[in-house]
C-alpha cells in the first residue's frame, strides 16, 4: 500500500503541483497509521457494564480476547451514579455494553447515543430473564443466578461480536458454571448455623443473596439506594431490630455509614461491612468470587457470635 502511494506520488511529481506531492504523503502516512492502529487494538473486545461485578464476568468469561471496564467504581453507587466525560468516551468506544436493566441502573440507556454503530446491548433482566417473587434487582448478589441466567446471555452476545472464538467463550462459561457450583457450596459452608437469621441491611440489597442462602432481611435503613429514611421509618425500623434481636447492622463502601452507626449505636449493635458492588482495583474484592466470598464472611459475622474471621 505504501509503495503504491510512494509509486504514484513520484509518477505525479513532474506535473503535479508540491501540494498535491505532500497531500498523497500524507494519506499514506494515514492509512499506515490506521492499519497499525487496526492491528494494534482489535485483538481485544471492549466490553463496558455498569456494574464492577458484571465486568468481573465478563473478563473471566473473555480472557484475552476482551478487556472490560466498569461505569460504576470504587466509592460510588450505582443508585447516585453521573457520568463523567470518560465515561462517554468508553462507552463510544464499546463493542459490548452490559447492564443489569430497569430500575438499577436504566440511567444506561440515556448514555447510548454516543455508542458505537453495530456495538451490542445487553439488559440481562430483559434477555430473556424475568425477576421471580423479588423486585430488588440485585440479582448478580445470587451466584447460580449468575450461573443459571447471565452466563448464556453473556455468551451470547460475545459470540455474536467475535463468532471464530465462540468456541472458547462457551469453554469458559463451562467452566466458571462449575467454578459458581463451587462457590454457592462454599458460602453455604460459610454460613452453616445461619439458617432462618434476620438481618439488617443499609440498603435492600440482598434479597436475592437471602432467599438462595435461607436468611432474613428485617429491614434496611435506606428503603431505596439513596434515599434518606423518615423519622417514622427510622422509628418502626429500630423496633423490627430490636425484636428481631439484630446483633450487627451492615453497612456499605458506596454509602455514607454515619446514620447506620447511628442505628447500630441506638440498638447496641456492630456494624459490619458488606459490599454488594466490589471493585476492579481491589485485591479481596475484585473478582466475583473474592467478592462473594468476602460478603459470606461478613454475613456469618453479623449472624453467629464468635464467627471466623475472612480468610
Ligand atoms: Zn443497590
Amino acid at each position: 500500500m505504501a509503495q503504491w502511494f510512494a509509486i504514484s506520488a513520484r509518477r505525479h511529481s513532474r506535473r503535479a503541483p508540491l501540494r498535491l506531492r505532500a497531500c498523497v504523503g500524507f494519506a499514506a502516512i494515514a492509512v499506515l497509521v490506521a492499519t497499525a492502529a487496526h492491528t494494534a487494538f482489535a485483538a481485544k473486545l471492549s466490553v463496558v457494564t455498569t456494574i464492577a461485578p458484571l465486568a468481573m464476568i465478563v473478563q473471566d468469561l473473555g480472557g484475552d480476547h476482551v478487556t472490560a471496564s466498569s461505569l460504576v467504581s470504587g466509592a460510588s453507587s450505582v443508585h447516585t451514579y453521573e457520568p463523567s466525560p470518560s465515561d462517554l468516551v468508553r462507552i463510544a468506544g464499546a463493542d459490548l455494553l452490559v447492564s443489569i436493566g430497569g430500575e438499577l441502573d436504566g440511567w444506561l440507556d440515556k448514555l447510548l447515543v454516543g455508542k458505537k454503530p453495530g456495538a451490542i446491548v445487553v439488559r440481562l433482566l430483559e434477555d430473556g430473564v424475568t425477576p421471580t417473587a423479588s423486585h430488588d434487582p440485585h440479582v448478580w448478589l445470587d451466584p447460580l443466578w449468575v450461573r443459571d441466567r447471565a452466563l448464556a446471555s453473556l455468551v451470547r452476545a460475545l459470540s455474536a461480536i467475535d463468532p471464530p472464538t465462540e468456541p472458547q467463550y462457551a469453554a469458559s462459561a463451562r467452566r466458571i458454571s462449575d467454578g459458581l457450583t463451587d462457590l454457592d457450596e462454599d458460602i453455604r459452608a460459610i454460613l452453616v448455623g445461619t439458617a432462618g437469621r434476620g438481618f439488617l441491611a443499609f440498603h435492600p440489597a440482598w434479597s436475592w443473596f437471602a432467599a438462595r442462602f435461607d436468611l432474613h432481611p428485617v429491614g434496611a435503613v435506606e428503603e431505596s439506594g439513596g434515599t434518606e429514611p423518615s423519622a417514622g421509618a427510622l422509628a418502626a425500623l429500630l423496633d423490627a431490630a430490636r425484636e428481631a434481636k439484630i446483633r450487627a447492622i451492615l453497612v456499605e463502601p458506596q454509602m455514607d455509614p454515619r446514620l447506620a452507626r447511628t442505628v447500630a449505636s441506638e440498638i447496641g449493635a456492630d456494624v459490619v461491612l458488606v459490599d454488594p458492588l466490589g471493585d476492579l482495583a481491589s485485591s479481596d474484592r475484585g473478582r466475583y468470587r473474592d467478592l462473594m466470598l468476602f460478603n459470606a464472611y461478613a454475613f456469618a459475622r453479623a449472624l453467629i457470635a464468635g464467627a471466623p474471621p475472612a480468610e
